[in-house]
């Protein structure tokens, strides 16, 4: 079998047995859900109700008229208690409105395009953007604003991201086994939207039957190709993915879609499907709870809005083993300092970790081995940016495409003096981006 990949990367412990094997099991809706107002890239919501009102599951509750934002919906019927600003898992804390669930599941209207072939892509995108769709990948940007390129660019490839490269993690790995369809479907309602002929699956070749199961569900669809990946860190970078699929180069600073490509998120073209054809917003989430502190690692499907507390209480966790809690993977996921943050649409994991797993060491002198450049899947240059930073050389290190980096942590997983490498890079990132424009 041809396997595809990219230079640089890594190769951490996979840590996928503990839940690879365990089928997507349904987590009962929780008596309260906290929906958080800002759960995308871009502005805060604006909420469309106020306490004392009854909601329906699936209703839109909160909006914005800012480009860049996807509205959110309720996951439960009942009703309003409290809106407040509230800890999230993004860090921070931002305006969340509590629902007080009644246990009905009584359910809003749904708009649908059930003939979606022949709607236009306008109508298709609008719907996208109503049912509060945006890449469950980690990114959490608006799906309608990716699907929707600049005029002046011609797109040619859809290139469908499977990989879930993260350790732990297999909640993207359940949904192609277990509901490849809906996948496909949505991959071709994309595919229809973008005016393409042609989709590339990516899958790592750690999930043998997910690849199998992709092949199967997109039989006899011309122009759909799973292309099975070589298991290697940051494999489902969306750069790292069209170099390995396509050999195309994204030149620096430029998005995919400067070489004729548009990336997904499989789960999210699972979303498209849902959304068009069946008419449901945004209000779940498959999450994968793994960690050695957990009793039973598991793939649930919760509702948004669901707290952390109470998913580690229904997979059980030795509280006093966790080093550390983290939402989404152990590379680029988000250290959270408590468990009293809700499920929003991002999050894919929920990591319980041991001292064992996270083995917290303390950092030495550089040796100036180089293997972080090495390692390096953007061609840069982790050590520089550490010692920049150390000078708070912010726009120095810009000039080195700094805004290049995908944070994906493979530099500090490989450097042997434990440098805090990421870290480094990441507040350098934020100074840039907060610097006026010249
Ligand atoms: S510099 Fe950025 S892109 Fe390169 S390995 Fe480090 S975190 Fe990843
Ligand atoms: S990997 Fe670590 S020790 Fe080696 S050059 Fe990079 S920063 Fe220095």
């Amino acid at each position: 079998m041809k396997l595809f990949t990219f230079k640089g990367g890594v190769h951490p412990s996979e840590n996928k047995v503990q839940t690879e094997n365990e089928a997507i099991q349904t987590f009962d809706a929780p008596k309260m859900v906290h929906v958080a107002l800002l759960q995308h890239i871009g502005a805060p919501l604006n909420a469309l109700v106020k306490p004392g009102d009854r909601v329906l599951k699936g209703q839109k509750i909160a909006d914005s008229e800012a480009f860049m934002s996807a509205p959110v919906h309720s996951s439960v019927s009942g009703v309003v208690k409290k809106i407040e600003f509230l800890p999230f898992p993004l860090s921070g804390k931002v305006n969340t409105i509590i629902i007080e669930n009644d246990g009905e599941e009584e359910l809003a209207e749904l708009t649908t395009i059930k003939d979606w072939k022949s709607a236009p892509k306008e109508d298709l995108l609008a719907m996208i953007r109503e049912k509060g769709i945006v890449g469950v990948g980690g990114a959490c940007f608006p799906t309608h604003i990716k699907l929707n390129p600049p005029k002046d660019v011609t797109i040619d490839t859809l290139v469908m991201n499977g990989a879930e490269c993260e350790p732990y993690l297999n909640a993207d790995n359940r949904l192609m086994l277990e509901d490849p369809k809906s996948i496909i479907e949505g991959i071709k309602i994309i595919m229809h939207i973008l005016g393409v002929k042609n989709a590339k699956i990516g899958i790592e070749n750690n999930k043998p039957e997910a690849i199998a199961s992709m092949i199967k569900a997109s039989e006899g669809d011309n122009g759909i190709e799973v292309c099975p990946l070589k298991t290697q860190y940051p494999q489902g970078g969306e750069k790292q993915l069209i170099k390995a699929i396509l050999d195309r180069e994204v030149p620096s600073g430029k998005l995919p879609s400067a070489v004729g490509v548009v990336v997904q998120n499989t789960a999210t073209a699972a979303l498209v499907y849902e959304g068009i054809v069946k008419g449901m917003p945004l209000i779940e989430k498959v999450v994968t709870i793994s960690g050695k502190a957990i009793k039973k690692p598991m793939n649930l499907k919760v509702r948004i809005g669901t707290m952390f507390r109470d998913m580690l209480d229904y997979a059980g966790v030795e509280r006093e083993d966790v080093d550390k809690l983290v939402m989404g993977g152990p590379m680029m996921g988000m250290a959270q300092h408590s468990e009293d943050v809700p499920v929003v649409k991002g999050t894919s994991g929920l990591l319980a970790l041991t001292t064992a797993e996270t083995n917290p060491c303390k950092a030495k002198n550089c040796i100036l081995c180089g293997k972080c450049i090495g390692a390096c899947p953007m061609g840069l240059e982790p050590l520089m940016y550490a010692k920049l930073a150390k000078f708070n050389q912010w726009e120095e290190m810009g000039k080195y495409k700094l805004m290049d980096c995908i944070s994906c942590g493979s530099c500090s997983y490989i450097c042997p003096a434990n440098r805090p490498l990421t870290e480094a890079i990441n507040i350098g990132k934020a100074k840039l981006r907060a610097m006026p424009r010249k």
